[in-house]
């Protein structure tokens, strides 16, 4: 098997004494014929001059200085394409071959690197490098660390800005590819030339929290325990998606009305320390919790899959909540989301809105920074500051009426 990515050739002198490179010219018999190459699509003799291999490091065409005569360069040639054709088996087995063991491999360096946040536990931190190197090495098409280049990067948010991904995103997306180029051995300065100075820039927005009255209609749509108990607990505990698919019976005290958040290496959940926390339950919530738990008595998790018939973590609650929106006829019809999947799914409704709309909650009620920080599982204030929104115009109004002028 050929392959076609290394070619042979010649680069001569030619009658008006430039050098160019030419294919060269083979025998029947799969020889290369001495000096002789293919010029214009006919075969010419140039005895001046040297064999040189063409091929790719990733996108980046190499041309190899070859010494000798035909027979040496055929030689070179049938090495060469051997070799082209392993790292190019192994590529399609998702295999890095290591062609030079003093430089590093960036497909090799990148799996290293999301299995080392795997490793730590960080689960997503994990599945956003994983994804977020695929993509950048697939647009680069670089094979090692030291072909990287500021356009590398520049290209990449190209990419990312056309297949229409907010700011924030490819912001992030930046940070996650930048403590990658990190790791890979470069010094502070080059890795300032590589990914450049500053971030990508993103308009730090107001989290989106629901409306009273958005609510009211979404909870009256609302139909199963499971669904009312799902989206009471998350407006009143604001709970993480993943805290809440891994949450079980024994972490809720209905004496105490409160809930435990916590690590669970049982489903491989791991969270921070700043994230481990107890919650106060509203009396409602947990008189909710206990009629549900008389009804479903088995099982460990409190919201399995299939809505509870399966005692598994479901992955799938942003999909459920998409569902029951749509089936109560709440899809806005006018955002972006509504439009591109032609009313299938509404981008106004999703689960960190829920968790958005009990920290603005607890802050709007009076709660203290250093309490809505623990409550929530922030371990900054500055996270929990972002919450903090003006308030609307009639509640402007009593406050400042109420204050004692003079
Ligand atoms: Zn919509």
């Amino acid at each position: 098997m050929a392959n076609k990515r290394v070619s042979l050739v010649r680069k001569c002198k030619t009658e008006d004494g430039s050098w160019k490179r030419f294919p060269v010219a083979m025998s029947a018999n799969g020889r290369v014929k001495p000096d002789t190459v293919i010029a214009d699509g006919a075969e010419q003799v140039y005895p001046v001059g040297h064999y040189e291999l063409r091929s790719y490091s990733g996108s980046k065409l190499v041309w190899t200085v070859l010494t000798g005569g035909a027979t040496e360069a055929l030689a070179a040639l049938k090495v060469a394409r051997k070799r082209a054709n392993a790292v190019a088996l192994a590529g399609d087995a998702g295999v890095q071959v290591v062609l030079d063991p003093k430089r590093v491999a960036l497909r090799d360096a990148a799996k290293k690197f999301s299995m080392a946040a795997f490793d730590r536990g960080s689960k997503e931190a994990s599945e956003i490098y994983e994804r977020t190197l695929e993509e950048f090495l697939t647009g680069c098409n670089k094979t090692y660390a030291d072909e990287l280049t500021h356009d590398d990067i520049l290209k990449f948010h190209g990419q990312m800005r056309k297949r229409g991904l907010s700011d924030r995103t490819v912001h992030n997306r930046h940070q996650a590819l930048r403590s990658f180029i990190l790791t890979l051995g470069f010094t502070v300065e080059q890795v300032k030339a590589i990914t450049g100075s500053r971030a990508p820039k993103f308009e730090k927005t107001m989290p989106e929290i629901y409306e009273p009255d958005e609510l009211k209609t979404f909870f009256a749509s609302l139909e199963s325990d499971y669904d009312i108990l799902l989206f009471d607990l998350l407006l009143t505990t604001g709970l993480r998606e993943r805290e809440c698919m891994h949450l079980e019976w024994a972490d809720i005290s209905y004496t105490h009305k409160t809930l435990q958040v916590k690590s669970k290496p049982r489903y491989a959940h791991k969270i921070k320390d700043s994230e481990e926390r107890e919650m106060p339950l509203t009396k409602d919530l947990v008189k909710q919790l206990q009629d549900y738990r008389k009804e479903h008595p088995e099982g460990r998790l409190v919201f399995g899959k299939l809505g509870g018939m399966v005692d598994e973590p479901d992955g799938h609650l942003l999909r459920r909540l998409k569902g029951l929106v749509k089936k109560a006829g709440l899809n806005c019809g006018e955002c972006s989301t509504c439009v591109s999947s032609e009313g299938v799914e509404c981008g106004k409704w999703f689960l960190h809105k829920f968790r958005a709309s009990y920290i603005t909650a607890l802050l709007r009620n009076g709660l203290d920074l250093r309490s809505v920080m623990a409550l929530s599982g922030h371990a900054d204030l500055e996270s929990v500051m972002r919450y903090l929104r003006p308030a609307g115009g009639v509640e402007v109004q009593k406050k400042v009426n109420a204050i004692r002028w003079r």
